[in-house]
């Protein structure tokens, strides 16, 4: 199965595709999650990478269309995989779309994860990742049992830098102006199926599944 999810910064998709990958056995693509591992391992990609993440910008679309087209063609990647954070424009969706039909291969579902701006700024706030294990966490809907430390590895518990107010407004702004006009290019291919992402993560994950199965 081959999925994208869609929706803006803090509507859960890292959460979904995680919840996603362990259900099916496919696995997650997040080009943020990628960008970030690069910027912390100091490689040149991590260098170009970085200014643009800081600023909430996207980062040129050759560098993670080229990502995105190395990973998929690994073997993990051959029963399926999980899209989160890519395509973030019409650019990467079309160029998505030409890599997979030389491959043979077509996208399954596009679940786009909808919740209101007022939401988002406050789920980005508050969240935090584990770096050891990628376990998320939010100081008010699911705060850590000890402050700072991950619950599943002990992990030290960090909150990302473009997660502060200012960048999460240029985020959105990116979002709206980039990457929502792919609900409409996804639903012109009848792909795209919309779910609520309000409630518990588990609410919403059965929401997605009743979508793709
Ligand atoms: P995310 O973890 O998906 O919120 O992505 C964090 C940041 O990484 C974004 O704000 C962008 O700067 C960059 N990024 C992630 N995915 C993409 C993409 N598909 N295209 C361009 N930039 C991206």
């Amino acid at each position: 199965m081959r999925l994208i999810l869609l929706g803006p910064p803090g509507a859960g998709k890292g959460t979904q595709a995680k919840m996603l990958k362990e259900k099916f056995q496919i696995p997650q693509i997040s080009t943020g999650d990628i960008l970030r591992q690069a910027v912390k391992d100091n490689t040149e990609l991590g260098a170009k990478a970085k200014t643009v993440m800081d600023a909430g910008q996207l980062v040129p679309d050759n560098i993670v269309i080229g990502l995105i087209k190395e990973r998929i063609r690994q073997g993990d990647c051959k029963t399926g995989f999980i899209l989160d954070g890519f395509p973030r424009n019409i650019t990467q969706a079309k160029k998505l779309s030409e890599t997979l039909q030389d491959m043979n291969l077509a996208i399954d579902n596009v679940i786009d994860l909808e919740v209101d701006e007022g939401e988002v700024v406050e789920r980005l706030t508050g969240r935090s990742t584990c770096p050891e294990c990628g376990a998320m966490f939010h100081q008010v809907s699911r705060p850590p049992k000890v402050n700072e430390v991950c619950d599943s590895c002990g992990g030290k518990l960090e909150q990302r830098p473009d997660d502060n107010k200012e960048t999460i407004e240029k985020r959105l702004k990116v979002y709206s102006e980039s990457t929502a006009p792919l609900k409409e290019f996804y639903s012109k291919q009848e792909s795209l199926r919309t779910v609520e992402a309000k409630g518990t993560v588990e609410e919403i994950f059965s929401r997605v599944c009743l979508m793709i199965e």
